[in-house]
């Protein structure tokens, strides 16, 4: 991957030229600065103010003009995690005739996608919040080509998981620091500053304590496809017709341990009669744990960022996450959140560590290894008495803390009691056909026809053809929901039908107009739109 900026692709006095001329000109995406997204011409960014810079000229654009609305709080969020006020994206402007006096251009000739990593040394964030909104902002716009390059803006090293980074583009990624050798004044030819937060499922409990992101837009599909294009940077062969199953134990060798692996191991290996094997960070290659993950049936881990490698399970293995004494796994969920994303097609089980006798604890530790002496001797004994961390905002919650990094026996019969609840016979890649979850289109011809008896009686009948996808698919159970309202009443009455036609005579009187609303159901759950709303009068 080259490191320097090649200067032999730009006429650089027609490229000064047209900074001078044209200015900047900027076109973004989004309503809000959580959803903003934006695309740049002639973005400059002045490494001795630390400072990106707008030039206005005749021919300079700014969409959204937000006046000083710019700062309230800012123009885009450069990392995907939302309204962090650390990452806060703005620019300064000035008059492109300032260009005279300030130091020459350096002009960036690739494409760039310029964005903040939030926090590189943790695994789940490098997943959730770098590569996974990376890969797919790249998606978004066709100009972002593997040719195009990356600038992280949040000033921190590599870091230990840089070599993912570069999976994403085939040119060296640039950070902060080593802007500054390049130049005093960097002009970005073309850029596009933020991150899609689309593909995020989590909220780490910056305003309200962690959980599921409140309303989720990725599903397995997405991370699948995104897995198989990292597995295939990393030059990951997947022996697909591999055949023997095999249990994989992701164990932290620093701290969070399983203090009994061994006899875990054998437990594992004689319940399931599965190879168990173990794995870890510092002991495997990045390239070995996704070979390994991937041909998995089953992946068994203390709750803990590694565990984000559970993305790269086959559909049908079962995720089991560990939790030590007084960590409520309801309450710390990003993987269960990830294994259960509809289409993930994973078996999620947690365990949790109920027996004060398994657990070791480390109050002597320093504050951020989840060490307690710092505190009040009170407080102390409060968090040493209590059996379940309350609910608690990130992150430095010395309770959480505490309980966080302690080690566990694991209580074997209890463990495998949990995992037999939900895993019956032999966990693993079940060879399941496709069953993907489409849903059905609007039903079609709707018609009434009303008949009256008498003064107080009435039928309504009431027919429909299928939904027109519906002759391409093979669905196991088409059903027709009905609800019938009369007209100007808030209520309604519902009726699941499996036939197309259907005669009303429950509540239904004459000299009346009733709304009928109709939509298909496929497989029970997938529920389909409503058609347009039928005016029956009796
Ligand atoms: N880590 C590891 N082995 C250990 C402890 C931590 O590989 O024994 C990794 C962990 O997977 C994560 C990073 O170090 O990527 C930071 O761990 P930390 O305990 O701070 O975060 P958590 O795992 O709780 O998210």
């Amino acid at each position: 991957q080259s490191q320097e900026l090649s200067q032999a692709q730009i006429d650089y006095h027609a490229a000064l030229q047209a900074l001078v001329e044209d200015g900047t000109r900027m076109v973004c995406t989004g309503r809000m600065h959580t959803d903003r997204i934006c695309r740049f011409e002639s973005l400059c960014y002045s490494t001795e103010a630390e400072e990106f810079v707008y030039f206005h000229s005749n021919s300079s654009v700014m969409l959204p003009n937000l006046g000083s609305r710019r700062f309230q709080p800012a123009l885009l969020d450069l990392s995907s995690v939302e309204d962090h006020n650390t990452q806060y994206f703005n620019f300064v402007e000035l008059p492109a005739a300032a260009l005279k006096f300030m130091p020459k251009p350096v002009f960036v000739p690739d494409v760039a996608l310029i964005a903040n990593r939030f926090n590189p040394d943790n695994l789940m964030h490098v997943f959730h919040d770098d590569l996974l909104p990376i890969y797919y902002t790249m998606q978004q716009f066709s100009d972002l080509d593997l040719e195009a390059r990356l600038f992280f803006m949040e000033g921190w090293s590599e870091g230990v998981h840089f070599d993912l980074y570069k999976l994403l583009s085939n040119k060296q990624p640039l950070l902060r620091e080593q802007l500054k050798t390049l130049g005093r004044l960097l002009c970005f030819t073309k850029s596009y500053v933020g991150l899609s937060k689309i593909t995020t499922w989590y909220q780490y409990g910056f305003v309200q304590p962690q959980g599921p992101k409140a309303n989720i837009l990725v599903s397995g599909n997405e991370i699948r496809q995104f897995s198989k294009f990292m597995t295939q940077k990393l030059n990951v062969s997947l022996e697909e017709s591999s055949s023997e199953e095999y249990i994989v134990v992701f164990s932290r060798t620093i701290n969070r341990l399983i203090l009994n692996e061994a006899e875990l191991i054998l437990a594992l290996a004689q319940e399931f009669q599965m190879k168990t094997i173990t794995v870890s960070l510092e002991e495997h290659s990045f390239s070995d744990i996704v070979r390994l993950i991937s041909n998995a049936s089953m992946l068994v881990s203390m709750h803990g960022a590694q565990l984000v490698m559970s993305l790269f399970l086959p559909r049908g293995a079962t995720v089991v996450e560990l939790f030590p004494y007084a960590i409520n796994p309801e309450h710390y969920t990003p993987y269960k959140t990830l294994a259960t994303l509809p289409g993930m097609d994973l078996q999620y089980i947690a365990w949790q560590n109920t027996d004060r006798e398994d657990t070791v604890t480390y109050p002597d530790r320093p504050w951020d290894q989840g060490g307690i002496a710092h505190l009040d001797k009170a407080e102390q004994e409060r968090i040493i008495k209590s059996t379940e961390v309350p609910r608690h905002l990130c992150c430095r919650n010395p309770e959480w803390l505490f309980r966080a990094y302690q080690d566990t026996k694991v209580n074997i019969p209890s463990l495998i009691h949990v995992i037999r609840q939900t895993v019956k016979s032999k966990p693993g890649p079940k060879k399941q056909k496709w069953s993907g979850s489409l849903y059905p289109g609007k039903v079609r011809d709707a018609k009434c026809q009303a008949s009256v008896q008498g003064t107080s009686e009435a039928k309504l009948a009431v027919s429909w053809q299928i939904p027109w996808n519906l002759k391409y698919l093979k669905v196991r159970e088409v059903k027709y929901e009905v609800w019938i309202q009369e007209q100007g009443e808030n209520t309604y009455m519902p009726y699941i039908l499996s036939h197309q036609n259907h005669t009303f005579s429950e509540n239904i009187k004459p000299f009346t107009i009733y709304l009928v609303w109709i939509r298909c159901i496929f497989n029970k759950n997938l529920l389909g739109p409503f058609a347009d709303v039928l005016l029956c009068s009796t």
